[in-house]
């Protein structure tokens, strides 16, 4: 007996080489005729070559969007929003900056344009993660899914080699983790297998230390677009998790500690997933725990907490504050499994 239920997000999805060029008329049927584009500072420049091509013609452009969408800078930039008497948010970025643009749809209800460039999949998901001085707070809202997304493979093209394989293994883990979250549906399961196979495909060379050509680009944009519905329409558990108490802990890099954590937060659960783990082994062509490791190793990209800057005596409070929240996953959550499961991450080994 199949018992599930299955949630579809509407929103406008435009992917393709060249697509940004239409972004200006995309905002104007979004209703924006006083769009403000969004930027981090690194992707000022690249942000201001987009609207040039895209004839977008913002009233104002806030380039200070910053990782996990600190309050201060939404403040910052809603105030910066009325000033300007802007009308909607076009975020050009990875999920720094369509995380501030979702802050703000929040606070402001506007429409939202998002235009990726990273793999992290902000833009298809209901979620926002935003910090201040007492930590990181994570709520979901259907309204703050963007209403429109382009995807342009030739923003992507000169993603750094670390940035793209830590943000395709961020979106890699979305897919595996809608395979066995309480979300699991054969839908998104059918998205789930076509999301990892192609992520397995392009991983390797993404990884490389040569040219990247733009099939391959396009491969994992396409993946990770895939990647993000998994998580918007399916859930998550343990990787993820771990991954909110240690960044959040220990003030790690967002998508680099997704990559460093996947295979041992699979290894845990692997007991308890047999038949996610048949379809994972199959995709993978070996166990994916193993395969996971080696891309990072084998490519000097960091692959331990210990490289990210995790000190070795927070694996106990780690342990402790993963299980601090219940919450669901395939296998039963408990102390000493997950100390082990951190430990492992923390050396870079597989435990014993
Ligand atoms: P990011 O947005 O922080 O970008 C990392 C750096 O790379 C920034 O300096 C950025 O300007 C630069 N960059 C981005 N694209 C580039 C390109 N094409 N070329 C050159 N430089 C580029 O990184 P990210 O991994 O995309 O996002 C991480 C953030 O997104 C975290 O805050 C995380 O919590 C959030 N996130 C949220 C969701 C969600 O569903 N809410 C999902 C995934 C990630």
């Amino acid at each position: 007996m199949r018992e599930f239920s299955y949630i579809s997000h509407p929103a406008k999805v435009y992917f393709g080489a060249g697509s940004r060029k239409n972004a200006g008329n995309q905002a104007l049927a979004l209703g924006m005729k006083r769009p403000m584009l969004l930027s981090t500072k690194e992707q000022f420049d690249d942000a201001q070559a987009f609207s040039r091509a895209s004839a977008l013609s913002p009233v104002d452009h806030f380039g200070q969007a910053m990782m996990h969408t600190p309050i201060a800078t939404t403040n910052d930039a809603v105030a910066a929003f009325a000033k300007a008497s802007a009308d909607g948010v076009v975020s050009f970025g990875g999920g720094s900056t369509i995380g501030l643009g979702k802050a703000m749809v929040h606070r402001l209800g506007v429409p939202h344009l998002a235009v990726p460039t990273t793999y992290a999949g902000s833009e298809m998901t209901p979620i926002l993660g935003q910090t201040d001085d007492t930590g990181k707070t994570t709520f979901s809202d259907r309204r703050l899914i963007p209403d429109a997304v382009i995807y342009d493979v030739e923003l992507t093209i000169r993603l750094p080699r670390q940035a793209s394989v830590t943000s395709a293994l961020n979106a890699l883990a979305h897919a595996i983790e809608a395979m066995y979250s309480p979300g699991a549906n054969p839908v998104l399961d059918l998205i789930a297998n076509e999301a990892v196979k192609v992520m397995v495909e392009s991983l390797p060379t993404l990884a490389s230390l040569g040219k990247i050509d733009s099939k391959v680009r396009e491969d994992a944009q396409y993946g990770a677009w895939l990647c993000a519905i998994c998580l918007a329409q399916g859930g998550v558990a343990l990787h993820h998790k771990l991954c909110h108490v240690l960044g959040g802990a220990f003030d790690l890099p967002h998508a680099e500690t997704h990559a460093v954590v996947l295979p041992y937060a699979l290894d845990y659960n692997a007991p308890a997933i047999p038949e996610v783990m048949d379809r994972l082994k199959t995709a993978f062509g070996t166990d994916p725990g193993t395969w996971l490791r080696d891309l990072l190793q084998s490519n000097d990209l960091p692959s331990s907490l210990g490289i990210l800057g995790m000190p070795r005596n927070g694996i106990e409070e780690a342990a402790r504050l993963a299980l601090a929240k219940p919450y669901p996953n395939p296998r039963k959550l408990e102390e000493n499994g997950l100390r082990e499961t951190i430990e492992a991450a923390w050396r870079g080994k597989a435990a014993a």
